[in-house]
């Protein structure tokens, strides 16, 4: 098999994304996303900064053109940087766009080192403007770091997305107005349902909103004019007329968004998953630590390529049942 040959699954999607966890911890606690009390994996277990670089050039070598690193917090991953920097190397040689998901609290810290290493765009998860929601949200009263690492990441030239987890009853009635600060800042928005991954104390779906609801509110404002944007990912976009922002909406548990589909995660563990919403998996640390890495990775990647599922099977997270996957978001980093 030849060992340059692109990530093509049975489904003739061509793999060219990959999300790559860099870290499980995190320096937040989102109610929705982990317990307070979360058990974090064995260092021992999570990739060294050479496997994780390894491992992303085996993947670039295969067509992969678009990286996000991502996690738990990636800002909290002492070397981070270093490996930021080693594949910013890469950029131009195979890879199109080095980019990263983070919470934003330590990006007052690292946005001008980030842009240094050639990254452009980030993602800010950020789900509310009230400092006293942030801190019930996320269990950590950190909302002022957020803001002034946002605005260094403005400073710094990096293009900025905000993801929103839309909450019922929790941010709900701010969304219109977060979206509008958003659009000033000139960051784009993109508004996520929230989805049934790991056990957490609360019972998700009493604050489960579809964005059928936001987006008919926010119509009663603007005008969302469907836009052509297209990622290959979930999200559908419109244009903001009034804002000239645009709005990205992602709705897994009521839309269907696998046809597209030309990503794949690895966790922080090396364990490569198909899919967000499924359970196939590949062991990549086990590839990485064997004897012949470069060709065991490559095996590895064409068994990825045969179990990647055609659609993802969550199951819409009925009141008081487990969650269809037994895994967090902060595994897989979304
Ligand atoms: N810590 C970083 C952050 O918050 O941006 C990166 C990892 S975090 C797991 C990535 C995204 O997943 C965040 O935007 C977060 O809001 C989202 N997320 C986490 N748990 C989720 C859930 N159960 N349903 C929907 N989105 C979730
Ligand atoms: Fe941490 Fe991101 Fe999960 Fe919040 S969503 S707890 S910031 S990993």
């Amino acid at each position: 098999m030849s060992t340059a040959s692109p990530l093509v699954d049975q489904f003739r999607r061509r793999i060219t994304y990959l999300r790559l966890s860099v870290t499980d911890r995190c320096d937040l606690r989102c109610a929705y996303c982990m317990p307070e009390r979360m058990t974090f994996l064995p260092r021992k277990d999570v990739l060294t900064l050479d496997e994780l670089h390894d491992l992303s050039l085996g993947f670039i070598a295969r067509g992969v053109t678009k990286l996000r690193l991502t996690g738990g917090e990636p800002l909290v991953r002492r070397d981070m940087i270093e490996l930021v920097h080693a594949l910013g190397r890469k950029l131009g040689d195979g890879l199109e766009e080095l980019t990263l998901t983070t919470n934003g609290t330590r990006l007052a810290e690292f946005a001008e080192a980030l842009v240094a290493a050639g990254v452009r765009r980030i993602n800010v998860s950020l789900d509310t403007l009230d400092r006293a929601m942030f801190h019930k949200l996320t269990r950590r009263d950190s909302l002022p770091q957020v803001l002034e690492g946002l605005a260094a990441a403005k400073a710094a030239g990096l293009r900025v997305k905000l993801n929103t987890v839309a909450l019922k009853d929790l941010n709900q009635a701010e969304i219109p107005e977060l979206v509008g600060w958003a659009h000033g800042q000139g960051f784009d928005v993109t508004l996520i349902e929230v989805m049934p991954l790991g056990e957490v104390e609360e019972d998700r779906f009493d604050h489960y909103l579809p964005l059928s609801d936001v987006r008919a509110d926010l119509e009663r404002r603007w005008t969302l004019d469907p836009s052509t944007h297209r990622t290959g990912g979930p999200a559908r976009y419109f244009d903001v007329a009034e804002t000239g922002g645009r709005l990205g909406l992602i709705t897994p548990l009521t839309q269907n968004f696998c046809e597209g589909c030309n990503r794949l995660r690895v966790t922080a563990t090396g364990q490569l998953y198909a899919c967000l919403g499924g359970n196939e998996k590949v062991d990549l640390r086990a590839a990485l630590r064997s004897e012949n890495p470069a060709t065991a990775l490559d095996a590895a990647l064409d068994t990825a390529m045969r179990i990647k599922p055609e659609r993802h099977h969550f199951a819409i997270d009925r009141r008081g049942e487990q969650p269809a996957l037994s895994r967090h978001m902060s595994m897989t980093g979304g």
